[in-house]
């Protein structure tokens, strides 16, 4: 039944073919995976004296008047009885014919929502059908199914072809069940065609409220496998990836303990722990695929330093991509400063390069000069050929989306070998999500903050009360520490949202004539940007006015107030990261999210979880429950992540099953693998072919 098409079903056309596609529906065996939201009961009849308002129901009932009743709204009113009570029949949308044919003394069948009208209990607009004086009113068999659908296409159609693709499973037509019948024992599910009959058709009788739930079994079972698909294709990508080749990077003492002499603190027991993680990935023959997470401010640069320079000592060139120019930038600042009395050429590459020094750059980077390339997506342009790329390392990863960083593993493949990859967040990823979006990924994390850092103090404030955060300001200037007021997209045009700094920049100015003011945005010249960063680095600017180009990679110790303006329009992920700028020395920093009032509930309970809690992991945790994982992974536009039943918050607790089930698939019965994930995931999302 695999590839039968739904055209093959009597009376599905060109025309129908193509509303079911906007279903994603196209074939039999897709129509019989689209499965109903909600359930109606037709299949008994109540009688019109125990009707609750609020509940839908069927009735067979005599017409005794019919009238059209001229109030505000002009309707048809027809009253029917069925011996236990009366009921009101209203129609606003009606013909001379339908009015006709409410004859006193005929019976009707109706089903529809019962309410309290002005005189008793009515239905608005009911499905009805006249029936024949002694004929028997036809109930329906099952349970009624409501699917998802889309316009132009009714209920009535998709049950009837619901029904023709349960016909098919019926006569013959094999639908494989993928998952093996001891699991499946195990876990005390049903049969794959037993459960989808149960969910398009439910016998008389079960609750509704109970088949719409998750733990319905048959529902449960294809969650559940809707799941394991999803965590077995990213499962098989990392296997894909692990058994192809990687140059392996040996160690050679060349470089990191210079490195390591020369830097001016030591690293933390994490970091420690992370290194060697990497390292003995690096020094194997298949590639590295690995998820280092830590908190703002954990230090995971220097981790990557590292890693870099196991990359080079062992004759291979390394890549680090960030997402930003600016942090791009500030990375090759950075690397520079710590690599360059190492004698290691550092290179840097973004689409703003001028021609020469592009083409210059590009030539050290093909020859093998350049060992080390910093920079943004560029790095990764057609033109951009390394001579021995051994080592990627891509910043800041929950930026990309699943989506580029899956199609980032193919590049600097050359002969069959790839490079190393390591990927670095602050954004830690809950959980949840990382079985189900990151389990091709191996994971390190950083969970330790470097000593002496002090957790910083979170106020909410109104932005009524901005005068008494300008005070504050003039108060820690005159201290001698260093502030930032973060102005974020207001507007989505990048260039309002620099215009709006410099008005900022310019009220601030005036309302703080003791205060130095310096402005920082993304339509800045690089020198001009670069000049006051450095002078704010150097402490010769008080407060630096920014648009969130500074959200992530600012590094000034000093800086111990932070004020981010229109807080309740940015996620809880980018105002952890704004927040993580100061609480870097050793003074108490306070971080204040002004917001606009009114504050919409859910907005304040966002802010409450940042004034709560100064822990990466906790706020990534509530973000996803308040925004959903699309948002969090910002996939929601490319539609990774989508489910068809399953609920990744509401399923969450399936989550550890669902990994064991994986691995004894994998292990026991992997030709089951591919045709499950392929039934799943493999019409929308190609994670297997990235
Ligand atoms: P993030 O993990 O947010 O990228 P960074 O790598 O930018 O953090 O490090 C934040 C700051 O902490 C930098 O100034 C860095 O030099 C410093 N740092 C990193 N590791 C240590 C350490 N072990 N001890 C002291 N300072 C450290
Ligand atoms: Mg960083």
């Amino acid at each position: 039944m695999g590839n039968c098409l739904v055209t093959e079903l009597k009376g599905v056309g060109a025309r129908l073919a193509e509303r079911l596609e906007r279903l994603g529906i196209s074939s039999i065996q897709e129509l019989l995976f689209h499965l109903p939201q909600r359930y109606q009961d037709r299949t008994q009849l109540t009688a019109i004296g125990s009707l609750q308002p609020g509940t839908q129901a069927v009735i067979a009932a005599e017409i005794g008047l019919a009238q059209i009743r001229y109030g505000r709204r002009r309707s048809l009113l027809c009253l029917v009885s069925d011996g236990t009570g009366k009921l009101t029949l209203r129609f606003f949308h009606f013909g001379g014919a339908q009015q006709r044919a409410f004859a006193a003394g005929c019976r009707i069948l109706c089903f529809g929502e019962v309410r309290a009208g002005p005189a008793g209990m009515e239905m608005v607009h009911p499905e009805y059908q006249l029936l024949d004086t002694d004929e028997e009113p036809a109930l329906e068999q099952s349970l009624t199914p409501i699917y998802p659908t889309t316009e132009g296409l009714g209920q009535a159609r998709l049950r009837k072809l619901s029904l023709a693709a349960l016909e098919r499973l019926e006569g013959g037509c094999r639908l494989n069940d993928y998952l093996p019948a001891p699991v499946r024992e195990k876990l005390d599910f049903p049969p794959l065609d037993v459960a989808l009959r149960s969910l398009h058709r439910p016998s008389p009788g079960l609750p509704l409220n109970a088949l719409e739930q998750s733990d319905y079994p048959p529902r449960l079972r294809l969650v559940f496998e809707e799941l394991l698909a999803h965590h077995l294709s990213l499962r098989l990508l990392r296997r894909r990836f692990t058994d192809s080749l990687a140059p392996a990077l040996v160690a050679t003492g060349k470089l990191i303990p210079s490195f390591l002499g020369r830097l001016e603190f030591s690293l933390t027991n994490a970091q420690q722990r992370v290194v060697a993680e990497l390292s003995t990935d690096l020094a194997a023959e298949h590639p590295m695929h690995r998820l280092v997470q830590g908190d703002v401010g954990s230090g995971k640069t220097v981790v990557a330093a590292l890693a870099a320079l196991q990359a080079i000592e062992a004759g291979f060139q390394v890549a680090i991509m960030a997402p930003t120019e600016l942090l791009a930038e500030q990375h090759f600042n950075c690397f520079q400063a710590w690599f360059q009395p190492l004698a290691i050429e550092c290179s840097w590459l973004t689409g703003k390069l001028k021609a020469k020094a592009r083409r210059e750059t590009l030539k050290a980077i093909s020859s093998g000069t350049a060992q080390l390339l910093v920079g943004t997506h560029a790095v990764f342009q057609e033109e951009v050929k390394f001579s021995r790329l051994g080592l990627v390392v891509i910043d800041e990863q929950h930026r990309f989306g699943v989506h580029q960083r899956l199609a980032l593993r193919n590049k600097g493949v050359s002969e069959g070998v790839r490079p190393h990859q390591m990927v670095m967040t602050a954004t830690p990823i809950p959980r949840t999500l990382a079985m189900a979006a990151y389990a091709d990924l191996d994971t390190s994390t950083i969970d330790e903050l470097p000593p002496g850092r002090q957790p910083i103090e979170t106020a909410i404030v109104s932005d009524r009360r901005r005068d008494e955060v300008v005070e504050r300001i003039a108060r820690a200037c005159a201290a001698g520490q260093q502030a930032y007021w973060v102005c974020p997209l207001i507007d989505e045009s990048e260039l309002l949202q620099c215009r709006a700094a410099a008005e900022t920049a310019e009220t601030l100015t005036g309302a703080l004539p003791e205060v130095r003011v310096g402005l920082v945005h993304g339509r800045m010249k690089k020198p001009d940007r670069d000049r006051t960063m450095a002078a704010f680095k150097a402490g010769e600017i008080d407060l630096l006015v920014a648009t969130t180009v500074i959200e992530v990679g600012v590094d000034v110790p000093n800086a111990s107030l932070m004020i981010v303006d229109n807080a309740e329009r940015l996620g809880l992920a980018q105002l952890h990261q704004l927040r993580g700028r100061v609480g870097r020395g050793e003074r108490q920093s306070v971080c204040v999210l002004l917001y606009r009032s009114p504050l919409s509930a859910n907005a304040r309970s966002r802010l409450q979880v940042l004034r709560a809690s100064n822990d990466g992991f906790e706020i990534a945790q509530r973000d996803l429950e308040l925004r959903g994982p699309g948002e969090v992974l910002g996939t929601r536009q490319t539609g990774a992540m989508q489910f068809r039943i399953a609920d990744i918050m509401r399923d969450q607790a399936l989550l550890p099953q669902v990994e064991k089930v994986a691995e004894e698939m994998l292990q026991q019965w992997p030709d089951q693998v591919p045709p499950l994930v392929r039934r799943w995931v493999g019409g929308g999302v190609h994670y297997a072919d990235v």
